[in-house]
């Protein structure tokens, strides 16, 4: 099994924490727009709505995935949504984990051409010691060194990602 790097209670704390953080970015009686990446941001998307003491609406998209071929300079895109107006919206991009940052950056650019009112980034794991390239993030759960996580919506190979829990195993090879 995995080797524990958050449990489920520290998780619960975090987000909670993060949830209180983003509430202040919008006027009180905003209703802000949550756009997650699939599959692995699912868990802390609906944990963190509903840590959120205020309406929302929710939005997912898919992007392609490069797999573990990070020397490519093939730039994700985007093949699945977001299926909702952003024009004027706050919007929340809640993405799992932002490791060489590319991912984020992407879909950052697509959003921002649909001319949103604001357009913040919520991460649940950063991994800086493997940037790319420099991209805005808002609020981190948590910072990790450079390990493979697996838990709480994140996969090894479609494993593990109903773990309650964040823990560490081997890369994929
Ligand atoms: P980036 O474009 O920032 O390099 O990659 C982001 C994506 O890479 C994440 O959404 C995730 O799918 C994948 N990824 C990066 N590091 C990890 C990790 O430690 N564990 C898992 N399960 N996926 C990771």
């Amino acid at each position: 099994m995995p080797r524990t790097l958050y449990t489920a209670e520290q998780i619960r704390a975090r987000v909670v924490e993060l949830a209180t953080s983003l509430a202040t970015r919008f006027p009180a009686d905003d209703t802000p727009h949550f756009v997650a990446v699939l599959n692995g941001g699912f868990m802390f998307l609906a944990d963190l709505v509903r840590a959120m003491t205020r309406p929302v609406t929710i939005d997912f998209v898919r992007m392609t995935s490069y797999g573990s071929a990070t020397t490519t300079s093939g730039s994700p895109r985007i093949v699945h949504g977001p299926g909702t107006d952003l024009r004027d919206r706050h919007v929340v991009i809640v993405e799992d984990i932002v490791d060489t940052g590319l991912t984020l950056q992407a879909l950052r650019r697509h959003l921002l051409a649909a001319r949103p009112g604001s357009l913040s980034t919520v991460v649940l794991l950063d991994k800086p010691g493997r940037r790319r390239v420099t991209v805005p993030v808002d609020l981190v759960g948590f910072r990790i060194p450079d390990e493979f996580v697996v838990g709480y919506g994140l996969d090894c190979d479609e494993a593990h990602r109903n773990l309650p829990y964040l823990g560490v195993v081997a890369p994929p090879s």
